[in-house]
Formats: structure tokens, sequence, C-alpha cells
């Protein structure tokens, strides 16, 4: 693709960066395709390579962001399906990071829209504020039809999503490291995830646990933030860069600190936004050398099991999984086929639904803000899942994990929830429950 940037533009870092990537687009169009927007609402606007002269248009003419970028850039998922197939290369993921943040700088959102996203930037990243808000928010439940009356639909979304039952442990107190010190062979960091150790605590515990069974030392940070990227989807790489500075420091104070072999990730969603830190923080002098460590450290929870040849103790039988693919996992990280291979070691039977590539429409705080759409996309998901009539559906990421759940009975559980029950820990909760009905 052609570009004319002036050559002054072309001194400010981004605007190079959004060059170099608008350059490699061939305008071929295989990525409408996979776009699940696209698919969904047949708008040229809503596909990649629409968004993408959207971009090249408003960064070009260095004008403010107008009305019709805005609304076509927010209904994008960034689920990055549009990366897997593009044929060129195009770096979708940093030229969406540089338009949202030029949206956010120039464009305008109405007070309401400002304050809902000013109540997810200051509850979500928060365990202990999510925590209460979600106590606080089961007495609101019954009346959530109320906010959809009054215009602020985001609200009920967000009291649907609270689930049933709230985990009551402490946070910071429920690891069971119990192996002796000398036995572990490995010693790793566990990311927990601001969000994830609040809306399902038993993964964290479920990985501490299948890893120190596994001769694996686990390590949790006290000093451990949001990995940012709920700001860096929302265009405000500052807060971005403020929390994974944050993280850096909490995982990698110095250079010569203690390394470890691993920083284990099992929210997929962070670990894309982890595993780019050392993009992320390429300006930044006093941490770049260390956000480039942190970034190679960092490792989805499968791909570890994989590298340290995970083996289950046991076989568990007649249990029909559909594997659901998070698009952080499938296609910002590239894994794809570990989890499937490690749950069959395990014994499980494994299923892909059909248009495994595509959104289940959760992508962060998306189900929130455009619950239209993603409602859309979640039906069209569980259509697929439930087609293969599943025991369990299992995922690697909490986002996708919450978004499934809110719209069927089925338990949806995380991939190594069910490892760690075929290598000597219990039955995922909602499974065994299910389980105890059918017997
Ligand atoms: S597939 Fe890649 S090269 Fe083709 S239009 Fe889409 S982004 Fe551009
Ligand atoms: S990130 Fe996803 S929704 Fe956005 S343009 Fe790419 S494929 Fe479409």
């Amino acid at each position: 693709m052609q570009t004319r940037f002036s050559n002054e533009q072309l001194r400010v870092e981004k605007i190079q960066e959004a060059n170099e990537i608008l350059r490699t687009c061939l305008h071929c169009g295989f990525c409408t395709a996979t776009c699940p927007t696209y698919k969904l609402l047949g708008d040229e606007r809503d596909s990649p390579r629409g968004r993408i002269y959207l971009i090249k248009e408003m960064l070009e003419n260095n004008r403010p962001a107008d009305a019709q970028t805005q609304f076509h850039m927010d209904r994008c998922l960034s689920c990055l399906s549009c990366m897997t197939t593009c044929p060129s290369g195009v770096d979708y993921m940093h030229l969406a990071d540089i338009a949202r943040q030029h949206i956010e700088d120039t464009g305008y959102r109405s007070i309401r829209d400002r304050f809902i996203r000013s109540v997810l930037k200051n509850i979500l990243p928060y365990p202990s504020r999510l925590k209460g808000m979600m106590y606080l928010g089961r007495l609101f439940k019954p009346f959530r039809h109320v906010f959809s009356k009054i215009g602020l639909k985001e609200f009920k979304i967000m009291l649907e999503l609270i689930p049933a039952k709230l985990a009551t442990k402490n946070i910071k107190k429920r690891y069971d490291v119990s192996i002796d010190k000398k036995t572990f062979l490995k010693r790793v960091i566990l990311m927990e995830g601001c969000v994830q150790q609040v809306l399902r605590p038993s993964i964290n515990e479920a990985t501490a646990r299948l890893l120190n069974r596994f001769g694996v030392e686990v390590v949790i940070s006290p000093k451990e933030a949001c990995c940012g990227a709920l700001a860096l989807h929302m265009g405000q790489e500052t807060e971005a860069k403020i929390s994974a500075k944050n993280n850096v420091d909490a995982w990698l104070p110095n250079l010569t600190s203690e390394r470890f072999d691993a920083l284990i990730i099992t929210a997929s969603g962070c670990g894309t936004v982890v595993k780019d830190y050392d993009h992320l923080l390429a300006e930044e002098e006093e941490y770049h050398a260390r956000s480039k460590v942190v970034s190679k450290l960092a490792i989805d929870i499968s791909e570890f099991l994989e590298s340290v040849n995970f083996q289950p103790s046991r076989k568990i039988s007649g249990i029909r999984v559909v594997y659901h693919s998070a698009c952080s996992l499938k296609h910002g990280q590239r894994v794809t086929e570990e989890p499937i291979r490690l749950l069959r070691s395990a014994g499980f039977e494994v299923f892909e639904p059909i248009e495994s590539h595509i959104c289940c429409g959760s992508a962060g705080t998306y189900n929130i803000l455009q619950p239209d759409i993603s409602v859309q996309l979640r039906d069209r998901k569980l259509d697929h899942i439930l087609s293969l009539e599943p025991d369990v559906i299992a995922t690697g990421n909490i986002g996708c994990l919450t978004q499934i759940s809110s719209g069927t009975n089925i338990p949806v559980v995380h991939t190594v929830e069910l490892l760690d029950w075929a290598s000597g820990g219990p039955c995922p909760f909602s499974l065994k429950e299910t389980l105890e009905r059918k017997a």
C-alpha cells in the first residue's frame, strides 16, 4: 500500500511505525474472510482492510479522529484473526494500538461513554475493588434491567457477568506449596492476573498444585499489577506502560536480580501483552533491557507443560471436552495445538468446534462496551460448541471462560484445571456437580 506521510510526520516514531506497517498491506482482502465483525456486519469498514484504510487516512492527514473512524475501530475486537490470515504479515495489532491512542487523544466521547470507561479502568485491574464491586453487584443483579431502561446497558451486562458463586478465599494465601524446596527442579513466577484471581481463583490454585507436583516451585510477586491490556485496548498507552513498568519492577527489579525459569501465564489475554512488553517499553531506556527478559520468560501454561514433558498420572476417560481456542492464545501467541495435545494425553476426548478461529465476543471489555455484537458472537460460538454435545468446555483465557459461561449451563473450565484433575487434583467444581447430577 502506498503511503504519503511527510518527512516531518515520519520523524515521529509512532508514525514511522504505522507507515512501515501500512506499506506491507497489499489490499488483497484475504483478512476479510476471517474477521468476525465483517462476517457479522458485512461492512467493509468493519473489516481489517477497511479499518486499515480508515487508520491510514486519519494518520496521513494528521487530523483528529472522526466519528466514523472511532465507531469502526471501537467495533474491532482486537482478536487478531486478521493477522494469522494475512499473507503479507501486516502487523495489525500494533497499527490498531497506534490508531486507538490517536483516537483517545483526539476523538470525542460523550460524558456517558467516558464515565463507563472510567468505571472499567478504575475497577477491573484492581482485585480488591473488583471483588468488593462484585459483592455489591450481586445485590443489584435482580434490578439489572433498570440500567438498560436508563440508557446504561453496559452496567446490566456487567451485573450479568457476575458469577452465581463468588470465591471467598484470601487472594494471597491460597497456594499449598507443600513439597520440600530441595526437590524442586525449576522455579517459576506465576502471574495471577487481576480479573482471574477474583473471578476464578481455582485456576491459579490448580496451576500451582500441578506445577508443584511436577517439581516446579511457584513464586508469586505481591507487587504484580494488571498487565496493562485493558488500558492498551482503550487507547491509553501511558497507563498501559505504567502497569508494564510496575510488573517489570515486580518480576525483575534489576538485570542481575534472581532469574526464574519462566513467567507462567494462565490468562492468554494477559500473556499476549506481557510477551509484547519489549515492544511496549521499547522507548523506555530504564526498562527496555529488563522488559526484553520478561517478555522472553513469559510463557503460556500449556507451552510450559509441554516443554517440561508433562505426563498426567492417570487417564480420565469418557469425558467429552470441547476446546475453545482463545483468540489471544491462537492468534496473539500462535499457541494452537499444545492445549489439545495435553488434554488428549490425559485421556479426554477433545473436539474443536467449526469456526474455531472466530472470536467468542469476549475480547477484554468488548463484551461490556459492544454488547450487541458480543452476544451475537457468543451465541454463534455456543451453537457450534453445543452441537458437539460436550460434558465440559475448556479454554485458556478467563475472558472467554466468563463470556461462554454466561450463555450456557455446561461447565466451562480452564484447560489447566482439567490437567490438574488428571494428575491428582480435584475435579473442577462445576464439572463435578454436573457429573454427579448425570450419575
Ligand atoms: S490480508 Fe493482509 S495484506 Fe491483505 S488486505 Fe488484509 S491486511 Fe492487507
Ligand atoms: S482484530 Fe479481529 S475484529 Fe479487528 S479487524 Fe482483525 S479480525 Fe477484525
